[in-house]
């Protein structure tokens, strides 16, 4: 089954084998249960400000930037650009929202996937839009010895968040990787897209309310059910990565 899907995403990149050196985590929903915290300090954000929003819609726009969400609900509604000064002011606003909610916990399964990566000798790169540090700096104690500070991407080191590529690219620039080498781990269509789009095979895990369809829709390499599935299944369909070849 996984041989299959790892042939298919072969031939859409006309390459002739994978040989996984570096796997590239995303972090909200799914390395934490962090999405509805998230999309509540948004909603509460933007019912500060007066701007008409939907709460679900956020888990759509889970991987843009700030400023990125922030703009796309002030063209809609407003009509322009967010300035400078009020991306800053407002995402600064929304820190402190999502900070005064109970603090998320680590996704279950999580662990034991990072733990499966590190044992078989992989680099684990953070690729996060977020540039919240209350989770960001809290990695180190819930994953001990997994994450270091230069394989991480966060929202400080690219122009584009997702889903533009950029944020992958950094993070195999980071890990001297290329893309044949990378597996990406992601729960969000726009983070699949930008993961696709670096060139990269990306599994996605639903964690949220997003049907399986809109990972279908990005194309997806794997779609697993949950985070303790996708530990589940890591070891097999990381051999079917090594095991798989395409002749050219
Ligand atoms: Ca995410």
């Amino acid at each position: 089954m996984f041989q299959s899907l790892v042939r298919n995403f072969l031939i859409r990149r006309n390459l002739a084998a994978l040989t996984p050196r570096a796997a590239l985590v995303d972090m909200d929903g799914t390395l934490y249960d962090s999405m509805q915290n998230h999309a509540t300090a948004w909603y509460q954000l933007m019912n500060e400000l007066g701007v008409k929003c939907d709460r679900d819609e956020f888990f759509l726009y889970e991987g843009r930037t700030g400023r990125s969400t922030i703009n796309l609900l002030f063209n809609r509604e407003l009509g322009r650009d967010a300035t400078p000064e009020e991306v800053e002011k407002y995402y600064h606003r929304k820190t402190e929202l999502f900070n005064l909610l109970p603090p998320p916990g680590p996704m279950p399964g999580a662990a034991e996937i990072l733990s499966l990566f590190k044992e078989v000798g992989m680099k684990i790169v953070l690729v996060t839009g977020s540039g919240q540090h209350s989770l960001i700096d809290r990695l180190t104690t819930d994953f001990p010895g997994i994450f270091t500070p230069d394989l991480m991407v966060t929202a400080a080191d690219v122009t584009h968040g997702k889903p533009h590529p950029e944020p992958y690219i950094r993070a195999m620039q980071k890990a001297g990787v290329r893309p044949s080498m990378s597996i990406a781990l992601e729960n969000a269509p726009l983070g699949v897209e930008s993961a696709i789009r670096a060139g990269v095979f990306t599994v996605a895990v639903t964690t949220g309310p997003i049907p399986r369809k809109a990972f279908e829709e990005v194309n997806a390499s794997v779609i697993f059910n949950s985070m303790p599935e996708a530990a589940r299944d890591m070891p097999t369909l990381l051999l079917a990565m090594l095991a798989t070849r395409v002749d050219k």
